[in-house]
């Protein structure tokens, strides 16, 4: 093993590991530890993270409340696998969940622990909407992402991901997220029309599955008049809405769920990611009680809840959503940030594209975007691209994170966005 930050072409990683590693590729160091929003390589090296596991650390790394119930149930002997029986850890998360996230809502849905990915949550929803309406055609969108098992990767639009299946991908029909065409075509009015008539050659789907912001799609982001427009469409032409809060939900786009104050009602709720809010691995699949028609152990998996996550994860919603604290200052750093990368996006004649604190810019080609995010992890800082041709580069800072910190992260993608498109302007004169 290396014993610095660098990483040797002789370490085990090159040896033994599988090829399919990628951010590994775009962040060559050794790390060996976290805390908030810094990563350190062992060579002692810090680096601010605007990745945040993508999206799986919104409340920043080891945060100390939660590292602190993990610590403490460990050291009680607490269960760490316990299939899906019922569990001290389990009873206590379901409790905070009903009380913090579904009782305030109205909402009555159940939940479904899947296994852990946000996948396994994404593939439950699609079997179940099957299951409920008796039809096999789900919609998804242009540019959704919904994970890499076949059902999710059927529902994903990303050719680069679709090409790893070996086969072909079938049961979802595609439709066109909102200003696919531009702005002046009502992709919702089209998708009615296409399902309203008998010929248009697209089944009877059992249901529209939708991201509001669209996050490895490139920060598209959904009007909260389109989203009713869609669930309009699902409850007209019999399908389930499901609502992806994967990648927007735990406070990423503000609130708890993304589509919070939208008006909207999701027959299924997909999550994971944050969820666990220490980055354990922890998914959940919620559905309205009529649709919750799985005989036992019809969809099951050994690791479907985890007892550790679960800890974390009750931790997380009594320490951050108990009241409106946590959202309030979340949407002060949103509204920071779009100042930020507004300003940065208008020096260069670029735009920039999300929603709360997943915002970011479109640098106009993905080899723009590669050159910025190298020239900030040349200055410490970790951030990512994301879109149909990469060229998104997306902020994705723990929640968490302090205001000077965040300002000096930003700095540095200004900088970098400075030399990138600097250098763009000299090579082209
Ligand atoms: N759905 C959305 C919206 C996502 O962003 C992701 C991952 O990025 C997934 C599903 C898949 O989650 P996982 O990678 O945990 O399988």
């Amino acid at each position: 093993m290396p014993t610095t930050g660098t990483i040797a072409e002789t370490t085990a990683f090159e040896r033994v590991e599988s090829r399919v590693r990628s951010y590994s590729r775009s962040f060559p160091r050794l790390f060996d530890k976290a805390i908030g929003a810094t990563l350190y390589d062992t060579a002692g090296n810090a680096y601010i993270d605007f990745l945040s596991g993508c999206s799986s650390l919104n409340y920043g790394h080891n945060d100390p409340d939660l590292k602190r119930a993990l610590v403490e149930y460990l050291s009680a002997n607490g269960i760490t696998h316990g299939l899906d029986m019922f569990t001290d850890a389990k009873q206590r998360f379901l409790t905070s969940f009903e009380r913090i996230v579904l009782k305030p809502r109205e909402m009555d849905h159940r939940l479904q622990f899947t296994g852990p990915t946000g996948a396994n949550a994404v593939e439950a929803a699609i079997k179940l909407a099957r299951k409920v309406t008796g039809r096999h055609s789900v919609v998804a969108f242009t540019n959704g992402f919904h994970g890499v098992t076949m059902g999710a990767l059927a529902a994903t639009g990303n050719s680069k991901h679709r090409a790893g299946a070996g086969t072909p991908l079938s049961g979802v029909t595609r439709a066109a997220f909102e200003g696919y065409f531009g702005p002046d075509i009502d992709t919702a009015e089209m998708l009615d029309r296409q399902l309203s008539d008998p010929s248009s050659g697209i089944d009877a789907p059992a249901a529209i599955i939708v991201e509001t912001v669209q996050g490895e799609g490139g920060l598209n982001v959904a009007s909260p008049q389109w989203l009713r427009k869609i669930e309009a469409i699902a409850r007209q032409h019999g399908a389930l809405f499901i609502i992806d809060d994967i990648q927007a939900g735990c406070g990423r786009t503000g609130g708890f769920f993304s589509f919070d104050g939208m008006g909207l009602s999701p027959d299924i709720v997909t999550m994971a990611k944050s969820l666990s809010g220490l980055g354990l691995p922890l998914a959940l699949t919620l559905i309205k009680p009529e649709h919750d028609i799985w005989k036992p152990a019809e969809h099951n998996g050994t690791f479907r809840g985890n007892n550790h996550a679960f800890v974390t994860a009750t931790a997380a919603l009594e320490k951050f959503w108990n009241d409106d604290r946590f959202k309030n200052e979340v949407a002060d750093k949103a509204a920071y940030l779009a100042k930020r990368l507004e300003a940065v996006a208008e020096t260069h004649g670029l735009a920039t594209k999300g929603r709360g604190m997943m915002m970011g810019i479109d640098a106009g080609s993905g080899k723009n975007a590669a050159s910025v995010c190298q020239a900030c992890f040349e200055r410490g800082l970790i951030i990512e691209t994301s879109g149909s041709h990469d060229e998104i580069v997306k902020v994705l800072a723990p929640l968490t994170i302090s205001k000077e910190q965040f300002a000096a992260g930003l700095d540095t993608l200004e900088t970098a966005f400075a030399m990138t498109m600097g250098a763009m302007r000299l090579a082209a004169e």
